[in-house]
């Protein structure tokens, strides 16, 4: 994911060509992520704006949602994209009206057609790169996570070779993909992988996608953005969806499915409501714009909210970023309704199915206390409701309460010490708390 040239400072097409001339060329490839819709002003995405910068050169650059990317004319031609094409889900190779494509992949099939020909990462370096990156969310208090996806690389297979060495400094739980068009015998096949498990890491649920994002233009809503587009699903038959989960929970797998867009969360409490009392936990990722009549169902369906608070770094206040022109002013002022979720009695976990914000844990509870951009101040938490997200409420969300979360007797030792009490201190305070210890298991993982 985050391989290549970090784009995510980049505010402006000049900026973007600047740091495309200077990045790093891998086996003669330009990589990027991080790279913001804002930066084309609301300009169609398309190669020829950085054609001149790479002076040919092959080119795969993430936008910073996960969600789509943009390839340069000579990275089409290496895979062999040369025109539309049809996909399982919905997915889209843009073409401009004589059917050429403009770079832009939008969401995952279209993006995957670039793996086969892009240069992968070698092993040791992966390797020294994720005790690194989990080493540093061990210093900002972290003491586990959940990767949502088994990643195209053998992911299990890079945590146990890293754990005969030594131990992983975050507890992660891991959850694949079950991605449209899945058959039984696929979804039967993500049963069999749950439990697979090492010292500190273990595959558990599996992760679904209802819409893609309100920038790209691919969250699912009741009502077309300004450019009349977002009233698709995801899966193209919804009800394909809802048939998985339910065959999923009868097999005691719960789910966390990515929903954006306010028909998309609707769909998947939809989807809940039909599977009865008991059984596994199911939660709900992003939830970006809501609706007043969907609230209430997310404590009566016993659904987690899982919502990241950096994210609204990425909108603007006065509603002039591609986020909030989409939606329109009713929509983009329901923006991360944090606050309204927890008064409504959902349990609401502070964390991300993807990397796009940072991962500190203090900024975390900071921006959730004072959200930024289009999200307005009164979806602020309070600093416990902001602490629960992070401890008891994202342990819950994890059917995990009995295990985790708290500090008593007979529960793990996860556990992460400041130097000040982020209940009390101001948001800015707690943002640039020191850490002084960091535990896991009963394990030092970070001591200041
Ligand atoms: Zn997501």
């Amino acid at each position: 994911m985050s391989s290549g040239t970090d784009l995510s400072a980049v505010t402006d097409l000049e900026g973007l060509r600047a740091a495309l001339r200077a990045a790093e060329r891998r086996e003669g490839w330009v990589l990027g992520f991080g790279l913001d819709h804002n930066v084309f002003g609301g300009r169609p995405i398309h190669h020829g704006l950085i054609e001149e910068a790479l002076a040919g050169a092959p080119a795969f650059l993430r936008l910073y949602d996960g969600h789509s990317a943009l390839a340069s004319a000579a990275a089409l031609t290496a895979a062999g994209i040369d025109g539309p094409r049809a996909f399982t889900q919905r997915s889209e190779i843009v073409c401009d009206t004589d059917g050429r494509p403009t770079g832009h992949l939008n969401e995952h099939a279209a993006m995957d057609l670039m793996t086969p020909v892009l240069p992968v990462t070698p092993y040791a370096e992966r390797r020294d790169r994720l005790v690194a990156l989990l080493s540093a969310m061990a210093a900002t208090g972290l003491t586990a996570a959940h990767v949502m996806d088994l990643g195209g690389h053998d992911v299990p297979g890079l945590l146990a070779a890293i754990e005969e060495d030594g131990d992983l400094p975050v507890r992660l739980r891991l959850a694949p993909w079950c991605m449209p068009g899945a058959t039984d015998e696929e979804l039967d096949a993500l049963v069999r992988l749950q439990e697979r498990a090492g010292r500190n890491w273990r595959i558990g649920g599996v992760k679904f996608f209802m819409d893609g994002t309100v920038e790209g233009g691919t969250a699912w809503l009741e009502h077309a953005d300004c450019h009349g587009q977002g009233t698709d699903a995801f899966w193209p038959d919804p009800e394909a969806y809802s048939a998985a989960v339910r065959r999923l929970h009868r097999a005691g797998v719960g789910t966390a499915t990515h929903a954006i867009g306010d028909a998309a969360v609707r769909h998947v409490l939809d989807t809940v409501e039909t599977l009865g009392a008991g059984g596994p936990r199911h939660r709900i990722e992003h939830i970006e714009t809501v609706p007043d009549d969907q609230l209430g169902r997310f404590a009566a369906l016993g659904v987690a909210a899982s919502m990241q608070p950096p994210h609204t770094a990425y909108t603007r206040a006065d509603h002039t970023d591609q986020w909030s022109l989409r939606l329109g002013e009713e929509r983009a002022a329901r923006a991360w309704r944090c606050r309204d979720l927890r008064e409504a009695g959902a349990h609401l976990a502070l964390g991300s199915d993807w990397p796009i914000a940072h991962y500190d844990a203090r900024e975390v509870l900071a921006t959730a206390r004072a959200p930024r951009g289009a999200a307005s101040a009164r979806h602020g938490l309070t600093g416990l409701m902001a602490l629960e997200g992070m401890t008891t409420h994202a342990a819950h969300a994890a059917g995990e309460e009995a295990l985790t979360g708290r500090i008593a007797p007979g529960l793990r030792a996860d556990l992460t010490a400041l130097a000040l009490d982020p209940t009390e201190a101001p948001a800015d305070e707690t943002a640039e708390a020191p850490v002084v210890l960091t535990v896991g298991g009963g394990g030092i993982t970070f001591r200041s």
